[in-house]
């Protein structure tokens, strides 16, 4: 069988149904973390560029071990455990962000940083 969205052949253990079209992980996955940011044209090019190349850097890659084990986590707590200062907190997690694997939520006066899905 095939995703009905982008036409990767999948086997039916690996197809997801949504709204009743049998689709890839990837696919299903598209959908599930529709983009809900102020800026469409960055989150476009940030997911062409994380398409393109998906590795992140040691320190985006620290940030999301971070937040996933401990999250929702404060930047002052994030820096002081990887050692970053807060701007190259901010440069990373923008891009972060915008690839839609993380996102900040306000918790009363604290900005929190957590990852996309929770
Ligand atoms: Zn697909």
């Amino acid at each position: 069988m095939k995703c009905e969205k982008c036409g990767v052949a999948i086997t039916p253990e690996e197809s997801y149904q949504h709204a009743g079209q049998s689709l890839c992980e990837d696919c299903y996955l598209d959908i599930k973390a529709a983009p809900k940011a102020c800026d469409p044209w960055a989150v476009f090019t940030a997911k062409k560029e994380a398409e393109r190349n998906p590795s992140l850097t040691p320190v985006q890659e620290q940030i999301m071990a971070i937040i996933q084990e401990k999250g929702p986590l404060s930047q002052q707590e994030i820096c002081e455990v990887l050692k970053i200062s807060e701007t190259e907190f901010k440069i990373n997690f923008t891009t972060l962000r915008h690839m839609e694997l993380a996102r900040a939520s306000r918790q009363g006066d604290n900005i929190r940083y957590t990852t996309f899905g929770e």
